[in-house]
């Protein structure tokens, strides 16, 4: 079931985060969300169906250690999370000490993308943000670095 996952590990008397709702529309959008947690990270969600086969709309959702690259050739490594609501999209705020993820998040870049390819194992998209412009590719890695490594990297206008 959609955003299981994403409602267990939030107790909503406590933190101001968005409650589990499914979204409907797909707009196709994304965003970064700089989170000040235990170690800063870089959350960056995309505006699509749970599944690569359908489903709810959620926010796919990453967590990128080093930030999203900026400069064609960059890759940097992006780790699967639960799928968010859609109504994350424009989250900001604190989330209280002893809460899962506590710590400050702040929207760092937003805007639609162009869906060009999604499977399970590898997602192109054209990023139309304020920041972040241009052609990415995620990748699920295999073989190392955990079932839940991706490796996020900027392309060329004409891809890889
Ligand atoms: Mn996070």
């Amino acid at each position: 079931m959609a955003l299981e996952k994403y409602k267990q590990k939030r107790d909503f008397a406590k933190t101001p985060e968005p409650k589990a709702e499914s979204g409907v529309s797909e707009k196709k959008r994304f965003v970064v969300q700089e989170h000040h947690a235990s170690h800063l990270h870089w959350d960056f969600r995309l505006e699509m169906p749970e599944r690569v086969d359908g489903g709810d709309i959620v926010l796919k959702s990453w967590a990128v250690p080093k930030g999203i690259p900026e400069k064609i050739g960059d890759k940097k490594l992006a780790i699967e999370v639960e799928d968010h609501p859609v109504s994350y999209i424009d989250f900001e705020g604190v989330i209280p000490e002893g809460s899962y993820g506590a710590g400050v998040v702040k929207v760092w870049d937003s805007g639609k993308y162009e869906l060009l390819k999604r499977d399970d194992k590898v997602i192109e998209f054209v990023l139309n943000g304020e920041v972040l412009t241009g052609r990415y590719t995620l990748i699920k890695t295999s073989g190392y670095g955990g079932k839940n490594s991706w490796l996020i990297t900027k392309n060329t206008p004409k891809g890889v």
